[in-house]
């Protein structure tokens, strides 16, 4: 449980509310800043209003599935206010708390740096990952639908990637009566897709097996579906580019050469906001147990 926890919550969505539920649930004093435009009631956490001292005495801050932007702005959708992470509140934090959140930019990682506080990105770890690959590949399945006119069952789909997101959409792909090709750059990975029933390929071969496909999603955070693969496709091919932006996709060629392209950040917030919100909450209460007991045991 996390009875005695005083729990700083800055912004979010819809996925921050499955957050608080489960803290409040575990016990927790839950002081949420950003929901004051919120038409239901906060499941036991408590309206604060962004203020230095709130910090003072704080085992944990919170923050959204992308901390702060570059200058330390936080995204809250249940409010009109702007909330700015300022340093002062960084600093204010005491030693034992730490900051949590999905994914860190460089603004927030250098304040924690810089005042000795633990950051935790959530989207970092295998398990929340692994977990997020389910909505990820329901939400790629969709804009696959939506912007072919084939059923996925019978088509040709190219996978790229081996990764958490690769293997769940390629398993996914197959269950829906898809030929699904891999590309991966492994041999283990190779062997794998084998044994699963894919086609697997080196993506140093990629170009050859462009000039048959009905489908292309590329899950490689690097550029990798370059002008010289996009010259080889069909025009009827769509490619889903699930890599973090900039996505790997030279989308400027694609668009000359009249192949659909779309690039697809943060499906799971998007397509099943509750689930990815139970994901994040989940280990959100398992951490965080974990840190206090610690926490505890050394002070
Ligand atoms: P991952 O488990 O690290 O998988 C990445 C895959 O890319 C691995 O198979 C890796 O191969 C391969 N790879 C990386 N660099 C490569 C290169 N230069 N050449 C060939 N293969 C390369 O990552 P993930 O969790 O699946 O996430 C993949 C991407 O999707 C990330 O950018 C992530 O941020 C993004 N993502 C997007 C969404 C969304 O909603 N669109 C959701 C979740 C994740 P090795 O195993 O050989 O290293």
């Amino acid at each position: 449980m996390l009875t005695g926890a005083n729990i700083v919550l800055l912004g979010g969505d819809a996925r921050q509310l499955e957050v608080i539920r489960k803290l409040t649930e575990l016990d927790a004093t839950v002081l949420a800043v950003g929901f004051d435009g919120l038409s239901t009631p906060l499941d036991g956490a408590v309206h604060a209003e962004l203020d230095g001292q709130l910090f003072e005495d704080a085992d944990a801050l919170i923050l959204p599935a992308v901390g702060t932007d570059d200058d330390g702005t936080v995204t809250a959708v249940f409010s009109d206010k702007q909330l700015v992470l300022e340093e002062d509140y960084i600093a204010r934090l005491p030693k034992h708390c730490k900051v949590y959140t999905g994914m860190a930019k460089p603004y927030l990682k250098d304040l924690c740096t810089k005042y000795g506080i633990g950051l935790v990105e959530l989207f970092e770890r295998d398990d929340v990952a692994i977990y997020n690959s389910i909505p990820t590949a329901e939400g790629a399945v969709m804009m696959a639908i939506q912007h072919t006119d084939i059923t996925i069952h019978g088509s040709t789909a190219l996978v790229l990637g081996m990764g958490r997101t690769g293997l769940t959409l390629a398993r996914t792909l197959k269950g829906m009566g898809a030929r699904v090709k891999i590309g991966v750059r492994r041999d283990e990975h190779f062997a794998r897709a084998y044994e699963m029933g894919f086609e697997p390929f080196y993506i140093k071969d990629l170009a050859a097996h462009a000039g048959n496909l009905d489908l292309l999603f590329n899950t490689i955070p690097t550029m990798i579906v370059t002008a010289q693969i996009i010259a080889q496709m069909p025009s009827r091919a769509v490619i889903i580019d699930l890599a973090s932006k900039p996505g790997g996709t030279d989308f400027r060629y694609a668009e000359r050469r009249g192949i659909k392209a779309l690039l697809a950040p943060g499906l799971p917030g998007i397509v099943a906001p509750k689930t990815a919100g139970r994901i994040m909450a989940d280990c959100l209460g398992r951490l965080l147990m974990e840190d206090l007991r610690l926490g505890r045991e050394k002070r």
